[in-house]
């Protein structure tokens, strides 16, 4: 199970302090992601007042800075073992707000349902909301899985259908009292945080990754020598994070000629020396002559 926010400096954490610091944009997109947040993430849900009890320093702020932009002014306290309650109380402006939403029908009961979201923005924040308020990811050291709780069968269905309508599959599970959305492949959980807008952490996931994968690697290729590997892996480590940042961003096509070669070739040998990816050139080149390349490609992320 990945971690949840408790612990202070989980992996989980600083996806959502990342989340916390997107700005909601267009009023439909504050609306969706104040949707998803109290859906997930709110103790209570009812005509006049809305509830939300976190852990997450984040969490309770980003309820609080939706609620005002809502024209809802939510007040926070500390309520023991180290948790916050936000409360957004108004007898007038909630029911308002949640009819508004759908999450209010007009004989006056609560629905704890997503509903229809039509525009992609939207669908996005929904997403945003419904991590922040149920979301958990793995330490990528650890195991890869990102999932997002919910208190009930058609409540964890609809996010489901939205991560579907985004391109993305996930499994649905019950665990104790609760129904499950998850996902376990690395590669799902990096466009995930992509499409959610926590890119420092998809590229920490990816990095760790590929630290794994060259470790791996590297341990299956050789004995012995131990020192000397350890040594060629770490300064390869260095050289594909910085390889991989040009290919996320402007692309491996944006480089010249020469460095793309080497940036290539760095690729697919990652347990390589210098010496050996020298050889594998044409025309060959020194160890000198690929140390400097790399030494181009390392600079130009700085
Ligand atoms: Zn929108």
């Amino acid at each position: 199970m990945p971690d949840n926010d408790n612990g202070k400096r989980s992996f989980s954490r600083k996806v959502k302090r990342e989340l916390y610091r997107i700005e909601p944009g267009e009023m439909c997109c504050v609306r969706s992601r104040f949707k998803g947040l109290v859906l997930f993430g709110a103790a209570s849900v009812t005509k006049n007042e809305i509830r939300l009890v976190s852990d997450n320093p984040d969490v309770v702020g980003c309820f609080v800075e939706l609620s005002r932009l809502l024209g809802i002014e939510a007040e926070v306290k500390q309520s023991g073992g180290g948790k916050y309650s936000a409360v957004a109380r108004d007898s007038v402006k909630i029911a308002q707000l949640l009819y508004d939403l759908k999450l209010l029908d007009e004989a006056g009961e609560i629905l704890m349902r997503a509903g229809e979201i039509k525009k992609m923005c939207c669908k996005r924040e929904f997403l945003r909301g419904a991590f922040m308020g149920a979301g958990a990811v793995s330490d990528p050291n650890k195991n890869y899985a990102l999932e997002i709780s919910a208190p009930s069968r058609e409540l964890c269905g609809d996010v489901a259908r939205l991560f579907d309508d985004l391109g993305f599959k996930l499994q649905i599970t019950a665990r104790k009292k609760k129904y499950v959305a998850y996902v376990k492949n690395s590669e799902v959980i990096e466009d995930i945080l992509a499409l959610l807008g926590a890119c420092t952490s998809q590229m920490e996931l990816i990095n760790i990754k590929i630290e794994k994968e060259i470790r791996n690697d590297a341990n299956r290729g050789a004995n012995g020598e131990t020192s000397n590997l350890s040594r060629t892996i770490n300064a390869s480590v260095d050289q594909i994070k910085a390889i991989y940042q040009i290919r996320d961003t402007v692309g491996l096509d944006a480089l010249p000629d020469d460095l793309r070669e080497i940036a290539r070739l760095r690729l697919e040998h990652k347990d390589l020396s210098l010496t050996e990816l020298g050889r594998r050139l044409n025309p060959p080149l020194t160890k000198s002559g690929v140390n400097h390349r790399l030494k181009k490609i390392m600079k130009l992320v700085k």
